[in-house]
């Protein structure tokens, strides 16, 4: 799951990315509206974690901008100013959450697994697509009954695949996905592929009815 912090104040941002990077997210950050916007229009996010009041705008316009581009990133309003209106505003505009400041971590992070599994699964706490089940709380992985011991990015690209089962996912969005959204294109398709690769092993290993297909020239998916 991949993160964007949007956050002017610096000690609050480097503390709030180092906790979640420990709770194995990828997180990407951005201390102004302008960086903001360029993330927000270049890449996409499992949530986006934004304040209001940013040195050069407002993170409502930012908001604003989120929905008219159509995006699925579940988006969790930290605001300083705790205000009625500001709050019923945010969530009016399409926010999932809002969190005031000071917030404690341990919030934090209930509130973003919350918005995500209200956003990419349907409010479960585990994901199941035939007879493979994923939870993403433990970061484990069962085929019927039995464990199916996968590394981090082997997790991390299962989790992405399976909240969204028999899509086409384009290899630089998995990529950017899983690794961060500076990564070497060239070096991470490869890995991309060498990840697939090994994770259909194991899934077959294992007897799961779930496997990988390959879409010429795109990507892959879930099938
Ligand atoms: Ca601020």
């Amino acid at each position: 799951m991949k993160i964007l912090i949007i956050e002017d104040e610096p000690a609050l941002l480097v503390t709030v990315k180092q906790f979640l990077e420990g709770e194995k997210y990828v997180v990407e950050t951005a201390n102004n509206f302008k960086t903001a916007t360029e993330r927000i229009g270049t890449y996409d996010y499992d949530c986006i974690l934004l304040d209001i009041m940013l040195p050069d705008g407002s993170g409502i316009e930012l908001l604003k901008e989120i929905k008219l581009l159509n995006k699925k990133d579940a988006v969790i309003i930290l605001s300083a100013k705790n205000s009625v209106e500001d709050k019923v505003l945010g969530l009016d505009l399409g926010a999932d959450d809002y969190l005031a400041k000071p917030f404690s971590l341990m919030e934090l992070h209930a509130r973003i697994k919350s918005a995500i599994r209200r956003n990419y699964q349907k409010g479960e706490t585990t994901i199941a697509f035939k007879n493979v089940e994923l939870f993403p709380d433990d970061r484990k992985v069962f085929v019927g009954k039995a464990e199916l011991v996968l590394n981090r990015k082997e997790f991390d690209l299962l989790y992405y695949f399976m909240i969204r089962p028999e899509k086409v996912l384009q290899k630089t969005v998995l990529a950017e996905s899983v690794w961060g959204d500076n990564i070497d294109q060239a070096d991470s398709l490869d890995f991309i592929y060498s990840q697939i690769k090994n994770l259909r092993r194991k899934l077959k290993e294992s007897h799961a009815e779930i496997d990988f297909q390959a879409v010429y020239g795109i990507g892959y998916k879930l099938i």
